[in-house]
């Protein structure tokens, strides 16, 4: 028998891990966390205990119905029909990116006699930064949960025979590629360099394990339509999840966003009478599809959505409707 060290970390606290040669699970010397060894290539795993129960999961759903912008009968028509809680696999992975970031930020200054000049100040940035990643391990279906939040807990495997768990799916290659782009691209960021013309950044991927993290899954009903959201099973926060938007904020936002294009398409006619001009029909079609937009998105958009769920991306917000609106004001002008 014979130990092995080799650049395993403890997935809580960072410790350095003595593994014996068969043997499959380990406590941290550091923090006494109980730790699985997975697979061939020797993947420390850890699982967070779960510390929710069903009546904290409810309670932590229903305040977050009366926050925000949701509607206001939720909490007294709102309906929970499904309260269950499971163990999600996720990527750890801790990594260093290291290097140079050169480029220049362009500044403009204008003197007394009202000259302007561009000036270039050149940037030569180091970066050396240790970070971490995380990745869901597994497809649980659309939850909403992409990564973690929280990488402490007390671990506990006595959890995993009472808890449905997902087992991981996803290759640990993938993973540490993908650390390794965002540990470039946060690098890159940090370095504050607007225009970027060299850059040498190397990165290293420090520990990679797997946390088995506990979420209590909460489905409800409101007026015919269910819905979901997930509550943090170590904090009691609710991670992700989806309601229906108030709808006296919608139908003020719709009155707002129908002025917008009203006011385009009624400006368009005013032109295109006055001056018989192509750009006032111009504006009218611009009006019209403003109008357009601004229903598309209330059809869509009475629903209030928290968390990285896959179609969160298409939606469009008042934001971008007040965007098309200068949009289409700066062109006409
Ligand atoms: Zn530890």
């Amino acid at each position: 028998m014979s130990d092995i060290t080799v650049g395993l970390n403890c997935p809580s606290c960072g410790g350095a891990i003595t593994i014996v040669e068969g043997e499959s699970v380990v406590n941290c010397t550091y923090c006494g966390s109980t730790l699985y060894v997975e697979g061939d290539k020797g993947v420390l795993t850890i699982a967070f205990k779960n510390k929710m129960s069903e009546s904290t999961a409810i309670n932590a759903a229903q305040a977050w119905w009366r926050k925000g912008l949701k509607a206001r009968d939720l909490r007294k028509t709102g309906a929970v029909t499904e309260v269950y809680p499971i163990y999600l696999p996720f990527w750890s992975i801790g990594t260093r990116v290291a290097g140079w970031v050169c480029g220049y930020e362009e500044r403009t200054r204008s003197d007394s006699k009202g000259h302007t000049t561009n000036e270039r100040i050149y940037k030569e940035e180091m970066v050396l930064m240790d970070l971490s990643y995380s990745e869901i391990a597994c497809d649980p279906g659309d939850l909403g949960l992409r990564s973690l939040r929280n990488f402490s807990g007390e671990s506990s495997f006595e959890d995993l025979d009472m808890i449905p768990t997902f087992e991981s799916t996803t290759s640990r290659d993938d993973a540490n590629a993908h650390a390794r782009d965002d540990a470039i691209s946060r690098g890159r960021s940090a370095a504050h360099v607007p225009h970027v013309t060299f850059e040498n950044l190397h990165t290293l991927i420090k520990k990679t394990s797997i946390i088995y993290y506990p979420v209590w899954v909460v489905r409800y009903n409101y007026h015919d339509r269910m819905y979901i959201l997930t509550v943090d099973g170590v904090t009691g926060q609710v991670l992700s999840g989806r309601a229906p938007g108030d709808p006296l904020f919608q139908s003020l936002a719709v009155t707002a966003g129908t002025s917008i294009g009203g006011l385009v398409a009624a400006g368009g006619v005013l032109v295109t009478i006055a001056a018989e001009s192509e750009v006032g029909i111009a504006g009218v079609i611009f009006g019209v599809i403003l109008l357009a937009a601004t229903y598309y998105f209330f059809r869509h958009g009475s629903e209030i959505i928290e968390g990285d769920f896959a179609d969160r991306q298409k939606k469009l917000d008042l934001n971008q409707v007040g965007q098309i609106g200068k949009m289409i004001g700066g062109a006409y002008r």
